[in-house]
């Protein structure tokens, strides 16, 4: 059996922890007898220089093609510049769930003894939406005018603004989503996130759609916090979650709120889902002070192509390439700076013993 899947290796650190994730997901392959037919695609500034395009029509239409992924963190300007390819990804392919599973895992330095949670963040609406209006532009002025017209609301002349869109759509789409999750993966209880107590039509949508779905998964607890609350919850008491409702703003923070409680970014995996495909990646992003050193801990992406494996259904070699990252990391004996900063590994020696576990 051969699978088909688009390879977009980013930039920055991205390129190392593809390159260490993709040999492993072929050691596996290996020993399970499948193959993985890779086409490695640009996105990002690598493919502004190489093609003339941030997110190339071929680096799309392969992943519409193979309707599976698996990609590095891209680069996205502050403050100024392009706007996010990832997001522009995710919107152009519909993929409305993400996906952030936060495991702990013996051998890092977290504070806790046991974590198991899942952020499932809606990947498409609220604040990046990307409709914004800068300060002082034409459009900027009738939009200020209109509030203060119609609304009564006075918005400084001087102020730079972006809409958040929340629809009943997207929050059913992707309530829904949460609580098959949940059901497929044994999980009891999921809890909405939200600030509905201050955004009472666009939070106070999302969680009103979502007690409507939860009414109808009677056999899955549901709950839900205030998004600072939640915070303050995850810290003091993460044992008490289980999977986490989010719409897109506070799924973003709060999965990397998780990622600190397992032990950091370089641990946590992520999957992007729709129903035309699916894009796995790590969580993080593109560190540009690591790049090119050959010190980024590769095992969130290699944890994100555990999650393609099991995507497409294998699911004995998804099982034994985590298994394998998880006996690395438990070990401590091979591994990056952020598990061991003393004497730590290198990116690539990490995945060359990950693939050496496999294969013993
Ligand atoms: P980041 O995740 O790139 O890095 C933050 C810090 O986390 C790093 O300095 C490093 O200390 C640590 N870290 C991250 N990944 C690690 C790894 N694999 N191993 C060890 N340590 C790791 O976040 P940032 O610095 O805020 O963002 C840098 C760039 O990445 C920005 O341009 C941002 O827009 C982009 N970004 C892209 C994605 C994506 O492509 N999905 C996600 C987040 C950020």
């Amino acid at each position: 059996m051969t699978y088909n899947v688009t390879l977009i290796p980013g930039d920055g650190i991205g390129l190392e922890v593809t390159a260490a994730a993709r040999r492993c997901v072929d050691a596996v392959a290996e020993l399970f007898d499948f193959d993985i037919a890779w086409d490695e695609r640009r996105a990002g500034e690598e493919a502004q220089k190489e093609c003339g395009s941030l997110l190339p029509k071929e680096t799309l239409s392969s992943i519409k093609k193979n309707k599976v992924a698996l990609k590095g963190p891209i680069t996205t300007p502050v403050g100024e510049g392009f706007r996010s390819i990832n997001v522009e990804l995710r919107q152009s392919l519909d993929l409305y769930a993400n996906v952030r599973p936060a495991r702990l895992y013996d051998g890092t330095a977290s504070l806790y003894s046991s974590i198991d949670l899942v952020v499932i963040r809606e990947n498409i609406e609220d604040l990046y939406a990307g409709i914004e209006f800068d300060k002082g532009a034409k459009d900027t002025k009738e939009l200020i005018a209109f509030v203060g017209k119609h609304l009564g609301k006075k918005i400084r002349e001087d102020s730079a603004i972006a809409l958040k869109p929340i629809s009943a759509f997207g929050s059913r789409r992707i309530s829904e989503f949460a609580f098959r999750y949940a059901a497929d993966n044994r999980r009891k209880k999921v809890t909405a996130v939200h600030k509905a107590n201050i955004m009472k039509f666009a939070d106070g949508l999302f969680l009103k759609t979502a007690t409507e779905v939860a009414a109808r998964h009677p056999k899955i607890e549901f709950e839900d916090r205030i998004v600072d609350n939640m915070c303050m919850q995850l810290v003091m008491k993460p044992e008490l979650y289980d999977v986490i409702l989010c719409p897109n703003l506070y799924g973003d923070i709060l999965s990397d709120l998780c990622s600190g409680l397992i032990g950091g970014l370089g641990l946590a995996p992520s999957a992007n889902i729709g129903e035309k495909g699916a894009v796995f990646e790590p969580i993080h992003g593109s560190a540009p002070k690591h790049a090119g050193k050959n010190v980024a801990n590769p095992s969130a992406c290699i944890l994100s192509a555990a999650m393609m494996l099991q995507h497409l259904g294998e699911k004995g070699a998804a099982s034994a390439l985590e298994q394998a990252v998880i006996r690395v990391i438990r070990e401590r004996k091979v591994v990056t700076y952020d598990l061991k900063p003393k004497t730590p590994a290198g990116t690539r020696e990490m995945a060359a013993e990950i693939v050496k576990k496999l294969r013993k």
